[in-house]
């Protein structure tokens, strides 16, 4: 086995959050009830929404296909369990705040019955890389680390690129989210599998696992399992509990010392980062042929009675996973899903829990009611971002709506981390108004993207017309010059073949 190692790159700026995890680590993990109804919302990635192929009434089975991808950056969603389908209609989804987003409903029949899906692939050495990305894109495996990017086009654009090292992402460094941790203490033999078969599916050999060292349990786990197994391109990396080294472009900084230039990808400088989470996804679909239909979710918070960690099924409510960590304490005030610093409070506990819901965090704190102050040019949002930029300067330009100068001075490389946020002692909200600008960049870039395909098409099909019209006078030249070198009576044939065309055309 290879022991933990700590050499290190740097990580520019950062906090040390209160940890807040022991609360939930306290006991194993609970395998939730089958709940009575599942609420499968069709878009739970990046990309396009899936397309619904089961009707109103249907008989579904755990693991069966119910919607496919679609697009280039889609992803399919499968039945978590056997049920009939009773609807597919908006219901409220926490990616939108609680707002309405369609979904399909499946009422459980209790049974939990599965499909007899293609057959596993134990031996996925044996399987060329292609094959095993194609596999890949069928399971609806998507980022679980909270980018929902779907992962085996993340592996094909990689394989595009020179890529030497797979980083398994272990760093759970926001505060109160544990499902990382519990998920490398429990299931320390299907992360490594699941790294095993993406190393396979890359065609590299090098693997490190970047584990936080005030993680022991999940770093004895990992490294027992690494010892069993002998795998000696598997090394375990420690790295400080510093918020947020588990970024992408952080993490690769801080372990491999190779800087992701800005706009760019880990894939740029040879990286491919994957959460462990999403490397046991993988290791599940793969080996024992289930499809991303359940995940750990993290319930914690003063506002629960029994914080714990939960294996729900995709679809279950975030009521009946609240209700199994003892419901609501009195104090309960405020619902973020996510961590305290990238969640998205809602306002409905009757959104169901994604392929993206690591933590449930019901908090006594109410959203920060202190008054928004003038900047007071102290620097400290500056010296905390990890990403090196100006926030205080992004604000103002955001504030002018001026995105010349927001691209000019990164805004497009904000992580929304919220360090900048915390530290702000003027309470200026920071983050949110990033967020908003970098929607009205994209927005505006579609924009322009779109009015570039417009005037392609225009110009396109003036470019058919014109040809069309030279090639009319062109045969009509030749005609004219035929005629006249045959005489009368090859211009009555040509007459009487024109005649014979309008016929057919009509
Ligand atoms: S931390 Fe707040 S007050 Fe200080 S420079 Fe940044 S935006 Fe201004
Ligand atoms: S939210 Fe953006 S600007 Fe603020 S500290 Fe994080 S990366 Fe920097």
């Amino acid at each position: 086995m290879s022991a933990p190692t700590y050499d290190l790159g740097t990580l520019h700026g950062g906090l040390r959050l209160p940890a807040n995890k022991s609360v939930s680590t306290r006991q194993p993990i609970i395998n939730a009830p089958l709940p009575s109804q599942l609420v499968l919302p069709i878009t739970q990635h990046v990309g396009d929404p899936a397309q619904p192929i089961i009707g109103i009434g249907e008989r579904v089975l755990k693991g069966q296909l119910i919607a496919e991808m679609t697009g280039s950056l889609g992803a399919p969603v499968h039945a978590s369990s056997s049920g009939k389908v009773i609807a597919i209609e908006p219901r409220p989804v926490s990616r939108r705040n609680g707002d309405n987003a369609p979904c399909i409903i499946i009422e459980c029949d209790g049974k939990d019955e599965a499909i007899q899906a293609a057959d596993a692939m134990p031996n996925f050495t044996e399987i060329s890389p292609s094959s095993l990305l194609r596999a890949i894109l069928q399971g609806g495996i998507v980022g679980l680390g909270g980018a929902v990017f779907p992962t085996a086009q993340k592996l094909m654009q990689a394989r595009t690129c020179d890529i030497d090292q797979l980083l398994l992402n272990g760093v759970e460094c926001e505060s109160y989210i544990s499902c990382d941790d519990m998920l490398m203490r429990e299931r320390a033999g299907q992360v490594i599998s699941g790294a095993q078969i993406l190393m396979h599916a890359l065609e590299i050999d090098k693997c490190l696992i970047a584990i936080e060292s005030d993680k022991p349990e999940a770093i004895r786990a990992l490294g027992g399992v690494l010892g069993e197994m002998d795998d000696s391109r598997i090394t375990l990396k420690q790295v400080p509990t510093i918020y947020p080294s588990g970024g992408e472009d952080q993490l690769v900084q801080l372990v491999t010392n190779r800087e992701v230039p800005s706009g760019g990808l880990p894939s740029d400088v040879g990286c491919l980062v994957q959460n462990v989470g999403t490397a046991a996804a993988i290791h599940d679909w793969i080996i024992d042929n289930q499809p991303l239909i359940a995940r750990i979710t993290t319930i914690t918070g003063d506002g629960v009675a029994n914080p714990i960690n939960v294996r729900a099924r995709i679809g279950t409510t975030i009521e009946d996973v609240i209700t199994l960590a003892g419901g609501y304490t009195d104090r309960a005030r405020q619902l973020i899903i996510g961590g305290p610093m990238t969640g998205k409070s809602v306002t409905t506990d009757r959104v169901p829990l994604v392929k993206s819901t690591n933590c449930i965090l019901v908090s006594s704190e109410t959203p920060s009611a202190e008054p928004e102050m003038p900047c007071i040019r102290c620097g400290d949002c500056a010296s905390v971002c990890p990403v090196q930029l100006l926030p205080q300067q992004l604000f103002w330009y955001a504030c002018a709506d001026n995105e010349i100068k927001l691209r000019e001075f990164g805004l497009i490389d904000c992580i929304e981390c919220g360090c900048c946020d915390l530290v702000c002692p003027s309470h200026i909200p920071l983050t949110v108004n990033f967020r908003v600008a970098k929607g009205r960049i994209r927005e505006l870039a579609d924009e322009k993207a779109r009015a570039v395909r417009a005037r392609q098409r225009f110009e396109a099909r003036n470019d058919r017309l014109e040809r069309e019209k030279s090639e009319r006078e062109c045969e009509l030249r030749n005609q004219k010059d035929l005629a006249k070198k045959a005489g009368p009576s090859a211009i009555a044939e040509i007459l009487k073949r024109k005649q014979q065309k309008n016929e057919d055309d009509s």
